[in-house]
């Protein structure tokens, strides 16, 4: 069996945050020899969307990472997608993440692409040599009427040219064994790493799981309870809960994990330490 994959995400700072936290957080991050680090896409009217590519090529060039850049397809005309390939491609990205977006208010109209999918048919037609990558989500998209329909349209995006998948977070691993021994079945045969969020700080959590829709078990529940209030408490508890939850997953055999950093390197570091020895070639 071959070693797991194992990947991390960062988001670029707040236009209003030192320019320096990202590379702060590029600093901590070091030694870690991820197979990629990948680098979200803002699409709220305060993003700065050029940051995506500059972080990527700060990860590339000056870290020697692999960077994979995000690209939202919601509020983007052909040409804006252009223009971001081609900087992608001036920062030397070799893969971006395909995403549909979300809209800031419901009544928002879709843009030129309706579906992540008709992204990755676009980026194959216009950056052939790059590698795409998408989204799938163990616990089904919040908009799907349910899992089965999610994963009929999974297949439709990765059948348009999809290399690599990448899950939203979950807490509860048998969600996702379960999500992808029907992904198997359902033909899908590329990559899939399994994201994991470490649940470090309370009122985060609860605001990414109303965003993302997944659920929170009970083990998670009562910790949030008993620890919600105590950060040095949550901490310790969120990265034994992370590690244990990837500790089983590599054992079970998964393709990779994706951690979703938060840019918080101290937690992500302390996460590693204690899952190093799962992934032998590092
Ligand atoms: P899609 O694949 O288009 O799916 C969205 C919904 O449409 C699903 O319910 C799906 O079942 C349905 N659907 C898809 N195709 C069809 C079809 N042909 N017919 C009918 N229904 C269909 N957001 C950001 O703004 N920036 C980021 O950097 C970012 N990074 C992310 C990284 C990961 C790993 C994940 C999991 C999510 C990320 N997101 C990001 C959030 C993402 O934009 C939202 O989850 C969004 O709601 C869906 O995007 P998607 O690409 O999965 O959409």
């Amino acid at each position: 069996m071959h070693a797991p994959m194992f990947s991390l995400e960062v988001f670029p700072p707040r236009r209003t945050a030192p320019v320096g936290t990202i590379y702060d957080t590029m600093d901590g991050l070091q030694g870690m020899h991820p197979d990629f680090i990948s680098v979200t896409y803002g699409t709220g009217k305060q993003a700065d969307r050029t940051a995506t590519a500059r972080i990527a090529n700060t990860i590339r060039a000056e870290y020697g990472i692999p960077a994979v850049a995000h690209l939202t397809a919601r509020y983007a005309d052909r040409d804006e997608i252009d223009r971001e390939l081609d900087l992608f491609e001036d920062a030397g990205v070799k893969a971006t993440l395909a995403l549909r977006g979300d809209s800031r208010v419901d009544t928002d109209p879709c843009g030129e692409f309706k579906h992540a999918s008709d992204l990755v048919s676009y980026i194959r037609e216009r950056k052939p040599e790059m590698k795409v990558y998408a989204a799938c989500y163990p616990e089904g998209h919040p908009e799907a009427a349910n899992l089965d329909a999610d994963i009929d349209n999974l297949k439709t995006k990765v059948d348009a040219g999809v290399d690599h998948l990448i899950s939203q977070l979950f807490f509860d691993n048998e969600d996702y064994l379960r999500f992808l021994d029907k992904v198997r079945k359902a033909g899908i045969g590329v990559p899939i790493e399994a994201g994991i969020m470490p649940v470090t700080n309370a009122s985060r959590v609860r605001h990414m799981v109303g965003m993302c829709g997944s659920r929170i078990p009970s083990t998670v529940e009562k910790m949030i309870e008993r620890w919600g209030d105590d950060p040095d408490a949550m901490q310790e508890a969120g990265i034994i809960y992370a590690s244990a939850q990837i500790s089983d997953l590599v054992a079970r055999g998964v393709d990779g994990i994706h951690l979703y950093t938060m840019n918080k390197a101290v937690t992500t570091r302390r996460i590693w330490n204690n899952v190093r020895p799962l992934f032998h070639s590092r």
